[in-house]
């Protein structure tokens, strides 16, 4: 490891001629120069104690990645390159949407018609070595990552015409418990990118988790279905917001990963459930209300 600064030797030397603005620009530009020069000391000395791998495949990640910005921070440039992008934020239909749509309904019960169509989009699949992105988040508190992917998230659902009117964006909640346990949840660290990549409000006090439930890892699809069933529900805070005047028409649920769905279902019926709310979706018309879901990764199916 090699630890190099450079000075210019102006940093030190008083030029002959120079007018007094001059010289207030050059030590300027001199201590900008000193504290990138003390940054770049500290990174080599934490690359030294902590070397820097790709999230992915552990590669390590080289000199010629320094100073790079976006994946490449976090990624090799071959997992950059090979990231397994869902593209669902362009599919107003997909696996992602039909399942999620699919639960709703069955949670209302098949007498009601469920009308308006919650969108769904995933970054990545959930998949080989691009499971250890929503893992580092999760449980090795890798924020600096989370927060990177959750916002390149954002970004494309930026750039799809299905996403551009969300005007609330909540994180499915994790038990109080779970919580304190963890000390995070990660579902918020990434609704909040989402929110301010959208600039919609991000809220993560109108649904919580009203008990505690299974971890759904192990568990199949009716399994996980009937585990979160009424899970969820409404704060006096989420209740108030539906019933006021600035009730949102657009609401978008941010997890972390997006297996069968039920676990946002079950987070969308808490709103969908409401009565008011409920009649605006049956009765769509001229003031459509929508509950669609974002997540950094989803399985394949
Ligand atoms: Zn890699």
């Amino acid at each position: 490891m090699l630890l190099r600064i450079d000075r210019s030797p102006q940093d030190s030397v008083d030029l002959p001629g120079k007018s007094p603005i001059i010289r207030k620009v050059s030590s300027a530009t001199s201590s900008v120069e000193q504290v990138s020069a003390k940054a770049a000391v500290f990174k080599s000395v934490a690359d030294l104690l902590m070397p820097r791998v790709c999230l992915v495949c552990g590669a390590m990640l080289g000199d010629g990645e320094e100073g790079n910005c976006g994946a490449e921070r976090f990624l090799c440039r071959r997992c950059t390159s090979d990231i397994p992008f869902t593209r669902f934020w362009k599919l107003r239909d997909n696996p992602m949407s039909r399942s999620f749509n699919d639960l709703i309904q069955k949670g209302m019960g098949e007498d009601v018609r469920y009308v308006p169509y919650g969108y769904a989009a995933a970054l990545y699949f959930y998949k080989d070595g691009f499971r250890e992105i929503s893992k580092a988040l999760k449980y090795r508190r890798h924020f600096a990552a989370g927060r990177l992917f959750s916002a390149m998230l954002g970004d494309k659902l930026l750039e799809s015409p299905l996403f551009r009117d969300v005007d609330l964006v909540v994180p499915v909640p994790l038990h109080w418990t779970r919580k304190l346990r963890r000390g995070y949840n990660q579902a918020e660290v990434i609704a909040k990118e989402v929110a301010k990549r959208l600039k919609a409000p991000f809220c993560a006090g109108y649904v919580k988790r009203s008990r505690i439930t299974h971890s759904q890892t192990k568990l199949g699809s009716e399994e996980r279905a009937h585990n979160v069933t009424d899970a969820f529900s409404l704060t006096a805070k989420g209740r108030a917001i539906l019933r006021g005047p600035c009730t949102p028409k657009h609401i978008l649920i941010c997890d972390d990963v997006f297996t069968t769905g039920a676990t946002a279902a079950a987070c969308a019926l808490a709103f969908i459930n409401v009565p008011a709310w409920q009649a605006a979706l049956i009765h769509a018309g001229h003031s459509v209300r929508r509950i669609s879901v974002a997540t950094l990764a989803a399985v394949e199916r």
